[in-house]
């Protein structure tokens, strides 16, 4: 994170990256590995349900900034998509009041506000000491608005009490982004952008389908019947991992392993992603799934004869990957 000012001096370079210790040719792969790295950073880090972090010593090391130039780069480099935000956040970072979540409706102050059904309620709900707190806060000089404005005070509380402490970050997370004059086109194309920036959905499983291309032998072949039996294995093992809670891994990092990228990029993976079969192993080979990241190519070998066989190979492929089969 450091370094950011220093590498990219100019955004549209194309960003060359090399692992320590690691012999590879970056021709793509280890670009989106290493965008997909510093967004897994920032998500954790930096990020706390997909809101800045109240933290002034992050804010003092300018990390939004470069949290913000990283989400920049993604999409100029046609990276993983920078969906780590919640709905909320962006709207805030494209300078929107935001709705009040739930949990902040339920917090003890704001509940009784929330809930207050009329009139007599609403006012009742400013007599407990945090809540009138809440008026003097937005200046309302211990004055409860009218109950028809509820909704209206209930967004400026939010505002006040959630977003107020984290607009020097969201202000550095603008400055970021806003590679190449980058902001004001996220601004003009809200709808467009927010599906790539925002995390509410977990990588669709019918939609990484659509990214594969198995490279068949002609039907009706042996090596057809081999080859399609071992494709059905592995979608039958992506489609586990995709619906099911108890796996070693999830669909996002079988992304990872073949392409580099957390998950689909915004226009798709182009070109697809190659699934091709390994048909000349010896009889006793044990030879795992490979992948390509610059490529976008995975391997699969056509003895693995089951789907249990297929989720344990690419389970232990998935943790040895990065070192095993970088391309
Ligand atoms: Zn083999």
């Amino acid at each position: 994170m450091d370094h950011c000012k220093k590498i990219w001096t100019n955004p549209l370079n194309t960003l060359l990256v090399k692992f320590p210790r690691e012999i590879a040719h970056d021709t793509g792969g280890l670009r989106r590995e290493f965008l997909s790295t510093c967004l897994k950073y920032i998500h954790s880090e930096l990020l706390s349900n997909g809101a800045p972090k109240v933290q002034v010593s992050l804010v003092f090391e300018q990390q939004f900034k470069y949290a913000g130039y990283i989400m920049g780069i993604c999409f100029l480099q046609m990276g993983p998509s920078p969906s780590i935000l919640s709905e909320e956040c962006f709207k805030v970072l494209c300078d929107l009041p935001a709705d009040p979540t739930q949990e902040f409706l339920e917090s003890p102050s704001v509940k009784p506000i929330a809930t207050a059904s009329n009139e007599q309620e609403f006012k009742m709900a400013f007599e407990n000491d945090d809540s009138f707190d809440l008026l003097l806060k937005i200046d309302h000089q211990g004055l409860p608005p009218k109950f028809e404005n509820k909704n209206e005070f209930l967004k400026m509380v939010y505002h006040k009490e959630f977003w107020e402490p984290r607009m020097e970050a969201i202000r550095q997370l603008q400055q970021g982004i806003n590679i190449r004059g980058l902001f004001p086109i996220i601004k003009e194309n809200l709808d467009e952008f927010s599906k790539y920036f925002t995390y509410n959905k977990k990588l669709d499983y019918f939609y990484f389908v659509e990214q594969l291309k198995p490279q068949f032998a002609p039907e009706g072949s042996n090596k057809y019947m081999k080859e399609d039996t071992v494709y059905k294995f592995f979608c039958d093992y992506i489609q586990n991992i995709n619906f099911s809670e108890n796996c070693t891994h999830s669909l996002s990092d079988v992304c990872q392993f073949i392409t580099g990228s957390m998950n689909i990029p915004p226009m798709g993976f182009q070109p697809k992603i190659i699934v091709s079969f390994e048909h000349f192993c010896n009889e006793s080979c044990n030879c795992y799934p490979e992948s390509s990241t610059c490529g976008y190519v995975l391997k699969l070998p056509v003895h693995v004869n089951s789907l249990e066989e297929m989720t344990a190979k690419m389970d232990e492929a998935i943790i040895n990957g990065p070192f095993m089969f970088r391309g």
